[in-house]
């Protein structure tokens, strides 16, 4: 499940934090380059042309705020603002300089590759863990879905689907005939935005039912995994 072809640019000063994310990161199958202050972070930015930047806020020679706007002016790259004060967080967001999202040390390695790939999600270009290549569209029987185009049919009849719900379907048709876990589907369509309860997930999967099952009270499409999640079934040839 590695991303070899996604390169995190890491803007940090810090040894302990620079070592942790080279191999945590790695280890999650990030390509990572490391710049150690501002200026090197701008200089070596169009040369990696990363698909995503960790920025510290404290940093030697140009801060991570600059860094940012500087970036943001440059590329719709997406940017996550790594702060180590509270104080910082006001500022960050306060000054609205265009990052993606923040992270506050000392974090966990889990929460800030969730909200890696949360980011990476909004963005196209970026293709994150087991997302469709390109956009492609998706038939599985009588679903089709168009990434790009963000349009569903379902039997011949164009569905419009609020956004987490086109999300939640896009990655079921994605690995059709496959059981995806809880976990796996929320963190891939809600990924730290997740505060609700568990209920969230299946409260979604009823409404999807709703309008790709032929009848909702007897799934066939959309079936639940017991004590591990969802799957979607691929068509049969039998099955109407
Ligand atoms: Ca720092």
């Amino acid at each position: 499940m590695a991303i070899p072809t996604t390169t995190v640019l890491v803007v940090e000063d810090e040894d302990s934090f620079i070592d942790a994310l080279t191999v945590g990161l790695a280890r999650e199958g990030f390509r990572v380059q490391v710049a150690r202050d501002g200026a090197q972070a701008l200089d070596l930015f169009d040369i990696v042309q990363p698909d995503l930047v960790l920025l510290d806020v404290m940093l030697p020679k140009v801060s991570g705020i600059d860094v940012c706007r500087e970036l943001r002016s440059r590329s719709k790259v997406p940017i996550i603002m790594v702060t180590a004060k509270a104080s910082e967080i006001d500022t960050v967001v306060g000054l609205e300089v265009g990052a993606d999202d923040y992270v506050s040390k000392p974090y966990r390695l889990r929460e800030l590759v969730a909200r890696m790939r949360a980011v990476l999600r909004r963005v196209p270009a970026a293709v994150p863990v087991g997302a469709s290549g390109g956009g492609e569209a998706l038939t599985v029987g009588d679903v089709a879905l168009d990434p790009d185009r963000h349009e569903v049919v379902i039997r011949g009849e164009e569905v419009s689907l609020p956004l987490k719900e086109f999300e939640l379907l896009t990655i079921l048709l994605e690995n059709a005939g496959r059981v995806l876990p809880r976990e796996v589907l929320i963190d891939r369509v809600w990924g730290h935005d997740y505060v609700g309860d568990t209920k969230t997930l299946d409260v979604h999967v009823k409404r999807l039912r709703a309008k790709v099952e032929p009848d909702p009270a007897a799934p066939t499409r959309i079936v639940t995994i017991r004590g591990l999640g969802y799957k979607y079934e691929m068509p049969k040839a039998a099955r109407v």
